[in-house]
């Protein structure tokens, strides 16, 4: 038991790379701003009210919308409320609710309609909407690829475990970003890819697998290495192991998770939340993700408000992950768990705040856990005194030229 822990509490920190460079050229997008509801909120005196209702601002379909609001209610009083997300006039769900709280509607096609909430005390409602706008697609909806390039020769099951990496997340971000020119020479991203003078559309992450310094310490680094000049998403990263700890995490059955983690800095998850407006709080004791689709997330699992973000760990794991005390075997914390490590649909609500279209669908069931398991997983790492592998952060990115 204690070796699977050993194996299980490996840190997959990453690469921060949001660096100045790509600041500089990747245009940071500002936090989503709140939008008044196209009607007052409203409220029967001393009754529950809707203080607030938004919906995320435009974009090209398909669209993942945030319905966020506030509401109120008498002192001590237990709230329902009703959604109709689609604007048909019907309530698509009802569920408790208390002060802010968000749900993601999918949108597919281009449309303006109608949502709206109402809130109940179970004597007196509130009521009040927003309008849902979808624009036409920008782009041809193509899928979105995600292209390997060996650096190394990789043992089969290891490029098994990468070309799973790559479809899933492939089959997650539900259309392509706009071709990139990427010219970059061979090991200028932390000397694990090779030289890059092409077009990329969408992805292309170089794959470096050799010996580093054996089981345990340095695990490899993993992160973008050049973005977008619009939108600041990644145009191609790189992805460097230690052999030695990639043959360590198969045996322990944990190796897909581990690359289909790392793949997520890659594309930005923790690596670009800076750059994107979407993470407040960092080098903090609580810092916290802001961003509309991924809180609408967190409350549909029953809570409400900012998500809160990793800590502790230090550089690379800490405002890199979600919080661990709080999501514990989420995929996307900064520790693996043993069992399964899900990947929920917060994490892929979190891409679409980045800006890419994704299938929310896609994402793997979870729920948070109960005090009990939370309490289990503390005294399991307390016990394990084992030092734990890390990711070395890679240097400074750089920046893509679209065409
Ligand atoms: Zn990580």
């Amino acid at each position: 038991m204690k070796g699977r822990r050993s194996r299980a509490r490996i840190a997959l920190g990453v690469l921060v790379a949001a660096t100045a460079g790509a600041t500089a050229c990747a245009a940071p997008v500002a936090p989503v701003p709140a939008i008044p509801p196209t009607t007052a909120p409203g409220a029967a005196p001393g009754g529950p009210a809707v203080v607030r209702f938004t919906a995320t601002p435009p974009g090209p379909a398909p669209a993942v919308v945030a319905l966020s609001w506030q509401v109120t209610g008498p002192a001590g009083a237990s709230l329902t409320c009703s959604l109709d997300t689609d604007g048909d006039g019907a309530d698509d769900l009802t569920f408790a609710c208390a002060d802010v709280g968000g749900r993601n509607a999918t949108v597919a096609a281009p449309a303006s309609y109608t949502a709206r909430l109402t809130v109940s005390d179970g004597a007196r409602t509130a009521t009040a909407t927003t309008t849902v706008t979808v624009t036409p697609p920008t782009l041809a909806v193509e899928t979105f690829d995600v292209a390997i390039r060996q650096q190394t020769s990789l043992t089969p099951s290891v490029q098994a475990a990468f070309d799973a990496a790559a479809q899933r997340w492939g089959s997650i971000l539900a259309r392509g970003v706009p071709a990139a020119a990427v010219n970059i020479g061979a090991g200028a991203c932390g000397a694990a890819n090779g030289a890059i003078n092409e077009t990329v559309d969408d992805l292309t992450i170089d794959v470096w697998v050799g010996p580093i310094d054996g089981v345990g310490n340095v695990l490899g680094q993993a992160g973008p290495c050049a973005v977008g000049s619009q939108d600041g998403l990644p145009r191609f990263g790189v992805m460097q192991f230690d052999q030695a700890d990639l043959a360590d995490l198969e045996a322990g059955g944990q190796l897909g998770d581990v690359i289909l983690h790392e793949m997520g800095h890659v594309l930005g998850f923790g690596t670009r939340w800076s750059a994107k407006g979407v993470l407040t709080g960092a080098g903090g004791a609580d810092p916290r993700f802001v961003g509309a689709r991924a809180m609408a997330e967190y409350s549909a699992l029953g809570r409400g408000g900012p998500v809160p973000v990793e800590a502790d760990g230090g550089y690379g794991t800490a405002d890199a992950h979600w919080s661990e005390a709080v999501f514990n075997n989420e995929l996307m914390t900064g520790y693996l768990d043993p069992g399964s490590n899900p990947l929920s649909r917060l994490s892929l609500a979190s891409m679409a705040d980045l800006g890419y279209q994704v299938d929310l669908g896609r994402g793997t069931a979870y729920t948070l856990p109960g005090t009990a398991a939370l309490a289990a997983a503390r005294a399991a790492a307390a016990a394990d005194p084992t030092p734990q592998p890390e990711v070395v952060p890679l240097e400074p990115v750089t920046v893509a030229r679209q065409r």
